[in-house]
């Protein structure tokens, strides 16, 4: 049995106690693949960040808050996988030093961020024969932008959305993206559900195993 990771959600800065840095994921595409890659036949581990979504039959799931938590997670699961696709929105930042106390109001506040790692670059590094699946959420040149992504972090596909204004990619069940290959090839989807795509990612990534 082939062993697939997925990676959801967002992740979460902690500022203080009470109080958090994140991004608008819900984790929903994430989750799809993680179902579709299970139906597939692939034994799964999902390693999600916080979102309200019900664990999918069948998968192992590993829930983690930050960044540097899902690193670590991703990390420790990745040795025996064949395949990792990385769906996660990683928080870029980190705060530098955490409050231990809740700040207290009174004037304005300045937050250092830190640069968090790049999970999928680094796996990029190490991938051997593995198959690397990423995501792109670009606001500027979409197909650019993802084939530079791709070379950069070694992958073997990267699946490219474009962040406008008014247009919510985050939750929807619906939505446009564009699928680019290790070998250059293309494909366009415009108001598909995110399972059509899912599933269409799985049989690509095992005609790749
Ligand atoms: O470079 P960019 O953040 O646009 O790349 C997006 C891809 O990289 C996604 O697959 C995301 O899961 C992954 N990523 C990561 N670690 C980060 C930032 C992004 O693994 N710190």
């Amino acid at each position: 049995m082939k062993t697939m990771l997925v990676t959801a959600g967002p992740t979460r800065e902690r500022v203080d106690p009470v109080r958090f840095i994140s991004n608008y994921s819900t984790g929903v595409f994430g989750y799809e693949i993680a179902r579709q890659a299970r139906r597939a036949g692939f034994k799964v581990t999902l390693v999600s960040g916080p979102t309200a979504l019900e664990d999918p039959e069948g998968v192992k799931v590993v829930r983690v808050v930050s960044a540097l938590e899902m690193r670590r997670a991703v990390l420790k699961e990745f040795g025996p996988c064949d395949a990792v696709v990385m769906a996660a929105a990683v928080g870029d930042w980190r705060v530098r030093s955490l409050s231990k106390n809740k700040i207290k109001r009174g004037g304005s506040v300045t937050l250092e961020l830190a640069e968090n790692p790049d999970i999928l670059a680094e796996l990029g590094r190490k991938k051997g024969k593995r198959v690397l699946v990423g995501f792109a959420l670009e606001s500027g040149s979409l197909e650019g932008n993802a084939r530079r992504k791709l070379l950069r972090k070694n992958l073997d596909m990267i699946v490219a959305n474009r962040v406008s204004p008014g247009r919510d990619v985050f939750g929807e069940v619906r939505t446009d993206v564009l699928v680019i290959d290790r070998s250059g090839g293309k494909k366009v989807f415009r108001g598909r559900t995110k399972r059509e795509i899912a599933k269409f990612i799985i049989d690509k990534v095992r005609t790749y195993l």
